[in-house]
């Protein structure tokens, strides 16, 4: 174990030095924290754990993630948050010209992320046809926009998708995601875009390439087989499905192989093994 780590955990939990969650359906579903979620980040944390966050939701800023964590009881800094926005802006930062032309189909947080990478946003696509058009979740979209990206794209632009998942978990119910919008797009133009959130290994292959994160040192965890746990596979990082977003216990007994999770646990808590029960403050039923 490397110097960071101060005390021994129980559980899964002892065999890794750096934790890498999803957020949706992982830490919280909505505005409400998932179970035992809270406790488990903070033992990770005071025991000298690296954990990092790794979301495909592209709707906010990091800024914004850690101080969503931070209300939840979470210590939190935006270092730690890897966001499909921010990925895009790394991206677009290689594969187009300093201060290129952008259209968003997409909220303020990835406005904000690509603006501080130094783009232009556009409003209108006319007359002149923006570098790329980037599409994440806007839970705004209109029929004017998606006609407005359909005509760039048709005429020159690059289409960039945040991510693909068609759903993301709210509280009670699951919802249309970014993949959805991406959908249309796609339909409209019959093109197809460069994805750049999970199962895309880009989002997190610069962190192992610095060697921040170390793949058989890491425990990746998350609610989705074909973004989280396909991901982990494609980058050799051990990985576990928490049972508490969107991927059901059917959905891993008919999972192709790259998308099987080495672990399955029915909440967070169950990383700290059969402690979970004595180490947490609400003990499960
Ligand atoms: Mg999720």
């Amino acid at each position: 174990m490397p110097e960071h780590v101060r005390a021994e955990l129980p559980g899964l939990a002892n065999r890794f030095d750096t934790f890498v969650f999803d957020l949706d359906g992982v830490v919280y579903r909505g505005k409400r924290a998932l179970p035992h979620a809270v406790e488990v980040l903070n033992l990770l944390l005071d025991s000298g754990r690296q954990v990092f966050y790794l979301t495909n939701n592209s709707g906010h800023t990091r800024e914004e993630y850690a101080a969503r964590l931070q209300a939840l009881g979470v210590p939190a800094h935006p270092e730690q948050f890897i966001t499909s926005a921010w990925a895009t802006a790394l991206y677009l930062q290689r594969a187009l010209p300093a201060g290129a032309r952008l259209f968003v189909v997409g909220e303020a947080g990835l406005k904000e992320e690509l603006q501080a990478a130094g783009f232009t946003l556009v409003e209108s696509v006319e007359p002149q046809i923006p570098d790329a058009v980037v599409v994440g979740i806007d839970r705004n979209f209109t029929y004017a926009r998606l006609a407005q990206a359909q005509y760039a794209i048709l005429n020159g632009a690059r289409f960039v998708a945040t991510n693909a998942d068609a759903t993301y978990p709210a509280e009670d119910r699951l919802m249309p995601g970014a993949g959805a919008l991406v959908a249309a797009v796609a339909a409209a133009t019959e093109r197809r875009p460069v994805v750049i959130g999970k199962p895309n290994p880009q989002i997190l292959q610069p962190f192992i390439d610095r060697g921040v994160i170390q793949p058989e040192r890491t425990l990746l965890v998350g609610d989705r087989l074909d973004t989280d746990i396909a991901l982990a596979n494609t980058l050799h990082i051990p990985c576990a499905l928490v049972l508490t977003g969107v991927s059901t216990r059917e959905d891993v007994e008919c999972a192709p192989l790259e998308q099987l999770p080495q672990w399955v646990l029915n909440h967070l808590g169950e990383l700290l093994g059969d402690a979970v029960d004595s180490l947490l403050v609400h003990p499960v039923p």
